[in-house]
């Protein structure tokens, strides 16, 4: 038996049912779950190890419910730097084409870095192309070493420019390959126990890169073996329009038609979603990966997630890739959300009220838990996993906002976390990784991505 001793954090916002926030406060850690949250005078004085975070905030580790790790590898690319996300799409394929199996794990290792020193503690992943030698056991055993749960999809892109989808022939798989390969991925390494630190999820590309056939055989391999699933869906009007010329339905027509709607199931972007859509989706707690930078960057439109929100749709985080963003800040992605969602209550857009900074830390904690389907995931209470982050309050950023430190944390300017626990285990101390040394990292990442701009 472990034990860690949380102990003295200014305060714990524990995100629990009630959302209590206490002061002077502290945890006990018992073997990787958490057995007492409360003031540190009412918690055993001694641990295996004791953390004195005096002067910290501490919250639930985040939750980041969409990426694509590999586009690290090309961030501020510039003829994708200006363009919605058809041409930004096929100014990246070709590129994208040229990775190898190195490329996949040393992009996995610099997202996950990226990710964790923001307060991330579970990451999910969109891989959806396999050129070359790479496989998603590549990402799977490059993540083993970071620390950080991870849940990896076997994504897939079936419908290739030939049989008029989007990308080009030479990244698209076929049927056969794709639900093989994504058999034995979940029989090797999905861990369905409630500590798991790798799950594998079923996760066709988009409406314009697969065909149906594999949408509704993914879904059935999916729910044979209890995974779930994921995908694009609605985040662009150009994406809408090839669904209503190709197929005759809305996206989420179209997945209700694919056996794509299910509380195992939730999409990314999801912008152009109309009010009666949101109330299908939330009786089905169908779920929803919002990603504002992306949304922005790419000029998609807003996406409705304060209507997300009040019908009760599963609602997380994702920073999306890092072509798109280009950044995996996650902290920072919360603080987007928080953001975006007041412009779109301005008079001259949807008006109403504005998200709070709490609203925002909500979304990052217990929205993605709700989101990836990880109960025990998301806040911080006994039986809870232990993963937690703290942030040390005496900073340049805070300075004058120590009223509501909570607060401060999405409403200051976006930092780093100075501690970084998964399931008891540190991944960040005193602002430095633990798992894994930077600097080489970031040379050979570095290296990698200008080989292949460089064929
Ligand atoms: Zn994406």
């Amino acid at each position: 038996m472990s034990t860690l001793l949380i102990k003295h954090a200014h305060v714990v916002a524990t995100m629990d049912g009630d959302r209590q926030e206490i002061a002077d406060g502290g945890m006990l850690i018992v073997d990787g779950v958490i057995t007492a949250v409360a003031p540190t005078a009412d918690l055993p004085g001694d641990a295996d190890e004791v953390l004195d975070l005096s002067g910290h905030v501490v919250l639930p580790g985040f939750i980041n419910t969409h990426h694509h790790f590999y586009q690290t590898l090309t961030r501020a690319v510039p003829g994708a730097q200006d363009v919605g996300l058809f041409d930004w799409l096929r100014t990246l394929y070709p590129i994208w084409a040229r990775m190898t199996a190195e490329h996949i794990e040393v992009s996995t290792k610099l997202a996950l870095a990226e990710l964790a020193l923001s307060g991330c503690t579970t990451a999910f992943d969109h891989l959806y192309l396999f050129p070359n030698d790479s496989r998603l056991d590549d990402e799977i055993e490059a993540a083993a070493g970071v620390g950080l749960r991870l849940h990896a999809s076997r994504g897939s892109m079936s419908l290739g420019e030939s049989d008029g989808g989007l990308p080009p022939d030479s990244v698209v798989e076929t049927d056969t390959a794709i639900l093989a390969d994504t058999q034995r991925l979940i029989e090797t390494y999905h861990d369905a126990s409630p500590a798991a630190m790798t799950r594998i999820v079923v996760a066709p590309c988009s409406p314009f890169s697969v065909t149906t056939d594999i949408m509704r055989e993914s879904a059935a391999l999916a729910r044979s073996f209890g995974v779930t699933m994921h995908t694009h869906l609605a985040e662009t009007m150009d994406e809408e329009d090839f669904c209503v010329s190709t197929y005759g339905r809305r996206p989420v027509e179209l997945m209700e038609d694919l056996d794509w709607m299910g509380d195992d199931v939730w999409f990314a972007h999801s912008v152009f979603i109309n009010d009666d859509e949101i109330g299908r989706m939330a009786a089905a707690q169908t779920g929803v990966a919002h990603c504002p930078s992306s949304n922005m960057r790419l000029a998609s439109g807003i996406a409705p997630l304060r209507k997300y929100l009040a019908a009760g749709v599963p609602t997380g985080l994702g920073v999306d890739g890092s072509a798109s963003n280009d950044g995996s800040h996650l902290l920072g992605e919360a603080r987007q959300a928080m953001l975006l969602a007041r412009l779109d209550a301005a008079p001259n857009q949807s008006g109403g009220s504005l998200l709070s900074a709490r609203t925002a830390l909500e979304l990052a904690t217990r929205g993605g838990a709700s989101v990836l389907r990880r109960p025990e995931l998301g806040s911080l209470e006994p039986g809870k996993a232990g993963d937690f982050i703290a942030i040390d309050l005496n900073r340049l950023e805070y300075a004058g906002a120590l009223h509501d430190p909570v607060a401060a944390v999405m409403l200051a300017a976006p930092v780093n976390v100075d501690f970084n626990y998964v399931g008891g285990k540190p991944v960040v101390q005193k602002g430095n990784l633990v798992t894994l040394e930077l600097e080489p990292l970031i040379e050979r990442h570095n290296r990698l991505a200008g080989e292949l701009f460089q064929p």
